[in-house]
């Protein structure tokens, strides 16, 4: 009985969700990531762990993609504001994020300065 329990939740985990935001069905297995746990459409993601993959978190609020991180290696990861309670998490980018989402989120400081740019130095 339990055991039938325990593998259906297994299941429902490699399923993938349907996006908070957008509402696509996201599958749970992509290339390039393990732990799925943003829309690559629209990269929103919910705040639903308090540590990756535990699922421990009773917030369940969406989490807005904020801005893009640069790590030294060239990698680059999406930095989230849970849109409930306000915690930041950074999530390492999938294989099939949305590209011209991504560069959007990367390029919107620069095409909302908060200063003019001539005067930049
Ligand atoms: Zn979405
Ligand atoms: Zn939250």
């Amino acid at each position: 009985m339990s055991n039938s329990n325990h593998r259906r939740q297994r299941r429902n985990e490699a399923d993938g969700f349907t996006c908070i935001n957008c509402k696509l069905k996201v599958p749970g297995e992509s290339w390039g990531t393990k732990h799925r746990n943003h829309c690559p459409a629209c990269l929103y993601s919910r705040h639903v762990d308090e540590r990756p993959g535990d699922r421990a978190s009773p917030c369940r609020s969406p989490m807005e993609p904020i801005a893009i991180e640069a790590k030294d290696s060239g990698e680059w990861a999406i930095v989230h504001r849970c849109k409930g309670c306000g915690e930041i998490k950074v999530n390492r980018i999938a294989g099939d994020d949305s590209e011209r989402v991504l560069l959007g989120l990367a390029l919107r400081p620069i095409s909302r300065p908060a200063f003019p740019l001539d005067d930049a130095r």
